[in-house]
C-alpha cells in the first residue's frame, strides 16, 4: 500500500483516500496554483492506525521520503537550525467533522532552529511569536492541555505590556512568552516540548490520527451517520508565513456570497497575521476589497484565482489564502457551504452562466433548505440590533418571555405564556422545559450539544452557544456584552435560522417563498422567488412519484392543492366527530339498544356528508383518499379521573346524576391499559355496528351529490390498521352494500376505490393475502414505526429519546425520517407481496414521513406512486421527488 501521495499525484476525486482538504490541495497544485509543496498522508494510513494501535510499518519510510523530496525542493531541511523548513500538520476528512483536532502550524522550531528563523527573516520579533504559536498549538491539540492555560499567560504578557493587542508584545515579551509556555507543558503535560523536529511532526500526525475516535468526534458521526470507520488523512504542507510583517497577512475568501448568494468580492483579510487569528476575532480584519490598496498585485491575482476555482468547480468556493511579503499562497480551498436561500440563487446563476445544467441546479439544492425558506421569519425592517448572536442550531423564529428553568417554563406555559428556556446549556432534566417553551437558547455548546440535538430532533427553534451573553441561572439574568441585563419574565427573539438574538418582540412575517407558493405569482423583482419558481418547475417535470396532501378540511384542502398537490392521501375522519357534535358520538357510544345507535348514526351521517362535499369540491378531478375512523372511541369521551371526580361530588351532596354515571361506566368499559394497541381502526368497524357504514354513505353521498352537481369526484375509502385480509374483506363487503344502496337511491353511478392502510408488520408480511381484496395501500408509517420498533409514538419523546439521540443511536427520530433499513424493508416487502398478487397496485405513503426529504428517496425508490403530507411540506416533497435518488 502506498500510504503518502506529493500534492501533485492526486486529484479531487480522491477524497476517499486523501481527504477533501488534500483532495482539493492536490487539485490546486495541478492547476498550476500557487500551493506551498507538501504531501498527505492517506486514510488508509489512519484506518491501519486506529485498527492496530500503532503507525503502519512503511509508514515512517514513506513519510521520510517525501519529507526529503520536499526538503529538496525547498533547499533546507526541516528544522534546520540556520534556517528551517518549518510545516503544517493539518486533518482532513472526506466529510468535514467538528470535534477533530485541526491544525498545528510551525512545526520544526526549537530552541535552535528559531534564532535561524530570527535571522533568516531578520524579524526576531516574528520568529518568537511562530516559537509561541507552535507550542501553544502542539499544547493544546497534540498533549491536550486545556488552551486556557496558554490563553491566560498570553493575557498576562500583553497586560505587562498595558496592550489589548497582541502586535504590542516585542520580541523580548515573546521570548519570555515561549519560556512560559515551555514551563506550561512541562507542569500540565508532565514532559518537555519536544526540540526534535521529527518528532514533533511525528507526534502531530499520531495526535490527528487518533483525534478521529474522540468522543466528539464519535457522536458527530453517529449523528451524521458517517461510517466510523473512514478514518482521516492528514496533510502536510509547508510553512509560509502571514505573521512576518505588515506585508504579509492572512485570509479567507469566497467566490460568492454565502448569505445570499450573490457575486461579488467577500471575505476577510488580516495584516500581520497568521492561521486562526482571523476567524479566532482576536484583532479586527478588514473586509477584503481593502486589499486592493494593501497589496494590489495579491488582490488581482486572488481574483484571478477565484475564477479559475469557479470555473473548475463549477460552484461557490471558499478559500483560505496567506501572503508572504506580498507573494500570494493558496492554503485550501473547497466547495463552500451557504445559506438556503443562497443555495438556490446559486444554482439559477450557475445555469444563467452555462456551468451547469437545471437537472444539476435542482439536485444542488435541497428539501430542507427549501423547508427553511418557508419558515415564517422575523421582518427585516422591524429588526432591531442584536444583543448576541450564536449558532443557527435549529431554524425557525421564536418569541417569548425568558425563562431559566425547566420547571418555570412549564408553569408559564400552562398559564398560556410563551416561553423561551435560556440555559447556559441542557441537560436531559431540561427536558419538559424544552417541550414547553416556544425556543431554547444556550450560552455554551455547539450544534451538538444536548440542547442542539434535541431541539432539532423535536422541530423546536433553537440558537445555542451565544457565548457573548452570561446566562446567570442563580440570579436569573442574562447580562450582555454590553453589560444590560435581561431579567426572568423580559421578551426576547431568537432567530434559529441566523442564530441571532434580540431584545423584545420582534414581529414575524410569513416567507415571500410562502406567498409565492399560496397565489402561484411569481415576484420577478425577487430574485430568490424567481429561482425557487424555476427550480419548482423544472423539479416537477422531472419527477416520477406524485405528491399528495393529509388534509382534514375543505380549507386545507384547498390550501395543499394551491401548494401542488395532486390530491388527497390521508383525510382523517375523526377530527369530524369532535367539537359540537362530541355530545352525539357521546350518545352514538352510549346507546344499548341498536334503535337507538342508529338515530345517532343518523343524526351524524348529514354533517358527515356535508364535510366530504367541501373536501371533493377543493380537490375536483384529484384522488380523495377518506380514512374510516381510526383513534379508540374513549378519546371521544369525557377524561375518566374528572367524571370520577365530578360523580362523587354529585353523590356526595345526595344528587346522583343518571347520565354522568352510565357515562362513568361506558368510560370504564373502554379504558384500555394501551390504547394505541387497543380498539381502533378496522376493529372499531368489526365491533360498533353500523359505524363504518354510515361513515362509507356519508362518502358515497357525498360523492353523487358532487356528481350531480357536474363535478369529478375521485374517492378512495381507506380502512385503518388493518392486520389480516378477513378483517378488510368484512368492512370491504359492508362498504359494497351501502354503495349499491346509494346507487339505487341516487340513481348515480359511483366508481370508487377500497384499500387499506399498512400500518402493522403483520399486514405488511400478508401484503400479497390483502391485495387479493384491496384496491390500494397507503403505508401509515408512523403507526408501522410504533410496531416495528415497539416504541409508543406519544410517550418515547419525552421519554427517553433524547438520550438515545444525544449517545448518536439515532441520529434523528424514526418517527421524523424512515428507518429504511427495518421500518423501510417491511414497506419494500409489502410492495413486492402487494404487486405480486395484484399488478399496478396503487401505492401510497401518508405517515409523517411522506414530507421527510430523506424518506422520499427511499419510498421513491421502493416504487411508491406518491407520497402523501402536511400542505406545508407539499412543496419539499415535490422538490425531493424531482431530485432524483441522491
Ligand atoms: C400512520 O400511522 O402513519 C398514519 C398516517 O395514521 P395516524 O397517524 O393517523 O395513526
Ligand atoms: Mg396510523
Amino acid at each position: 500500500t502506498k500510504y503518502v501521495y506529493d500534492f501533485a499525484e492526486g486529484s479531487k476525486d480522491m477524497k476517499d483516500l486523501l481527504g477533501g482538504k488534500g483532495a482539493n490541495l492536490a487539485e490546486m497544485t495541478n492547476l498550476g496554483l500557487p500551493v506551498p509543496p507538501g504531501f498527505t498522508i492517506t486514510t488508509e494510513a489512519c484506518q491501519a492506525f486506529l485498527k492496530s494501535g500503532h503507525e503502519p510499518e512503511e509508514l515512517a519510510d514513506e513519510v521520510s521520503e517525501h519529507l526529503a523530496a520536499l526538503e529538496r525542493v525547498m533547499g533546507k531541511t526541516l528544522g534546520q537550525s540556520d534556517d528551517p523548513l518549518l510545516v503544517s500538520v493539518r486533518s482532513g476528512a472526506k466529510f468535514s467533522m467538528p470535534g477533530m483536532m485541526e491544525t498545528v502550524l510551525n512545526i520544526g522550531l526549537n530552541d535552535q532552529s528559531v534564532r535561524g528563523l530570527a535571522k533568516q527573516a531578520a524579524n526576531e520579533r516574528f520568529a518568537f511569536d511562530s516559537y509561541r504559536r507552535l507550542i501553544q498549538m502542539f499544547g493544546k491539540t497534540v498533549l491536550g492541555i486545556d488552551g486556557e492555560h496558554f490563553d491566560d499567560a498570553l493575557e498576562d504578557a500583553k497586560r505587562a505590556r498595558g496592550s489589548e493587542s497582541d502586535l504590542d508584545l516585542d520580541a523580548d515579551d515573546l521570548r519570555k512568552l515561549v519560556e512560559t509556555f515551555k514551563e506550561v507543558v512541562v507542569e500540565r503535560a508532565g514532559r518537555a516540548f519536544p526540540q526534535d523536529p521529527r518528532e514533533q511532526m511525528d507526534l502531530a500526525v499520531r495526535a490527528v490520527f487518533e483525534s478521529w475516535n474522540t468522543e466528539r468526534a464519535v457522536i458527530y458521526r453517529r449523528q451524521e451517520r458517517i461510517p466510523a470507520e473512514l478514518g482521516t488523512a492528514v496533510n502536510v504542507c509547508s510553512m509560509v508565513f502571514g505573521n512576518l510583517d505588515m506585508e504579509s497577512g492572512t485570509g479567507v475568501a469566497f467566490t460568492r456570497d454565502p448569505a445570499s448568494g450573490a457575486q461579488g468580492i467577500y471575505g476577510d483579510y488580516l495584516q500581520n497575521a497568521q492561521g486562526e487569528d482571523v476567524v479566532a476575532g482576536i484583532r479586527n480584519t478588514v473586509p477584503l476589497a481593502d486589499l486592493e490598496e494593501l497589496d494590489k498585485s495579491s488582490y488581482d491575482e486572488l481574483l484571478q484565482i477565484m475564477q479559475t476555482l469557479e470555473q473548475h468547480y463549477q460552484d461557490l468556493c471558499d478559500i483560505e489564502f496567506t501572503i508572504e511579503r506580498g507573494k500570494l499562497w493558496m492554503l485550501q480551498t473547497r466547495v463552500g457551504k451557504r445559506t438556503a436561500a443562497a443555495a438556490f440563487r446559486i444554482a439559477v446563476q450557475l445555469v444563467d452562466q452555462g456551468l451547469i445544467d437545471m437537472d444539476e441546479a435542482v439536485a444542488r439544492v435541497t428539501g430542507a433548505q427549501l423547508a427553511q425558506l418557508m419558515f415564517p421569519r422575523f421582518d427585516a425592517d422591524a429588526r432591531k440590533s442584536a444583543i448576541g448572536k450564536g449558532m443557527n442550531a435549529s431554524p425557525g423564529a421564536a418569541v417569548g418571555k425568558v425563562v431559566f428553568d425547566s420547571y418555570t417554563a412549564v408553569k408559564w406555559s400552562r398559564s398560556g405564556e410563551d416561553v423561551i428556556l435560556v440555559r447556559r446549556e441542557t441537560n436531559p432534566d431540561d427536558l419538559n422545559g424544552m417541550i414547553a417553551a416556544r425556543g431554547i437558547l444556550t450560552s455554551r455548546g455547539g450544534k451538538t450539544s444536548h440542547a442542539a440535538v434535541v431541539a432539532r430532533g423535536m422541530g423546536k427553534t433553537c440558537v445555542c452557544g451565544a457565548e457573548s451573553l452570561d446566562v446567570d441561572t442563580k440570579r436569573r439574568v442574562i447580562r450582555t456584552r454590553k453589560g444590560d441585563e435581561i431579567k426572568e419574565g423580559d421578551v426576547i427573539s431568537i432567530d434559529g435560522t441566523s442564530g441571532e438574538v434580540f431584545l423584545g418582540e420582534v414581529p414575524v412575517v410569513d416567507s415571500p417563498v410562502v406567498r409565492y407558493f399560496e397565489d402561484g405569482t411569481v415576484d420577478e423583482g425577487d430574485d430568490l422567488v424567481v429561482a425557487v419558481d424555476r427550480v419548482m418547475r423544472h423539479a416537477d417535470g422531472a419527477r416520477r412519484m406524485s405528491v399528495r396532501a393529509n388534509a382534514d378540511t375543505a380549507d386545507d384542502a384547498a390550501r395543499a392543492r394551491r401548494f401542488g398537490a395532486q390530491g388527497i392521501g390521508l383525510c382523517r375522519t375523526e377530527h369530524m366527530f369532535l367539537g359540537d357534535r362530541r355530545t352525539l358520538v357521546e350518545r352514538l357510544i352510549l346507546a344499548d339498544t341498536d334503535d337507538e345507535r342508529e338515530k345517532q348514526l343518523g343524526e351524524l351521517l348529514p354533517l358527515q356528508r356535508e364535510d366530504f362535499v367541501g373536501i371533493l369540491e377543493a380537490m375536483d378531478g384529484l384522488p380523495v383518499t377518506i380514512r374510516l375512523l381510526d383513534p379508540p372511541l374513549h378519546e371521544f369521551l369525557p377524561d375518566i379521573t374528572e367524571l370520577s371526580v365530578r360523580v362523587a361530588v354529585a353523590e356526595a351532596r345526595g344528587e346522583p346524576r343518571e347520565n354522568d354515571l352510565r357515562m362513568l361506566q361506558a368510560v370504564h368499559k373502554l379504558h384500555e391499559q394501551n390504547p394505541m394497541l387497543g380498539l381502533r381502526g378496522v376493529r372499531l368497524g368489526v365491533v360498533i355496528p353500523g359505524l363504518f357504514e354510515m361513515q362509507s354513505r356519508a362518502i358515497l353521498e357525498a360523492a353523487a351529490q358532487r356528481i350531480q352537481a357536474g363535478g369529478v369526484p375521485r374517492v378512495e375509502i381507506m380502512v385503518p390498521l388493518v392486520a389480516n385480509v378477513q378483517e378488510f374483506e368484512t368492512v370491504k363487503q359492508a362498504i359494497i352494500q351501502v354503495a349499491r344502496e346509494v346507487r339505487t337511491e341516487t340513481g348515480v353511478h359511483l366508481e370508487f376505490l377500497v384499500g387499506t392502510m399498512i400500518e402493522l408488520p403483520r399486514a405488511a408480511m400478508t401484503a400479497d393475502q390483502i391485495a387479493e381484496a384491496a384496491e390500494f395501500f397507503s403505508f401509515g408509517t408512523n403507526d408501522l414505526t410504533q410496531t416495528t420498533w415497539g416504541f409508543s409514538r406519544d410517550d418515547v419523546e419525552a421519554a427517553f429519546f433524547s438520550a438515545y439521540l444525544e449517545k448518536g443511536i439515532f441520529g434523528v427520530s424514526p418517527f421524523e425520517s424512515l428507518d429504511v433499513e427495518g421500518v423501510g424493508e417491511l414497506v419494500r416487502i409489502a410492495t413486492e407481496k402487494g404487486r405480486s398478487r395484484r399488478p399496478g397496485l396503487k401505492l401510497g405513503v401518508c405517515g409523517e414521513h411522506g414530507g421527510d426529504p430523506d424518506s422520499v428517496h427511499f419510498f421513491d425508490r421502493v416504487g411508491l406512486d406518491y407520497v402523501s403530507c402536511s400542505p406545508f411540506r407539499v412543496p419539499v416533497a415535490r422538490l425531493e421527488a424531482g431530485r432524483g435518488d441522491r
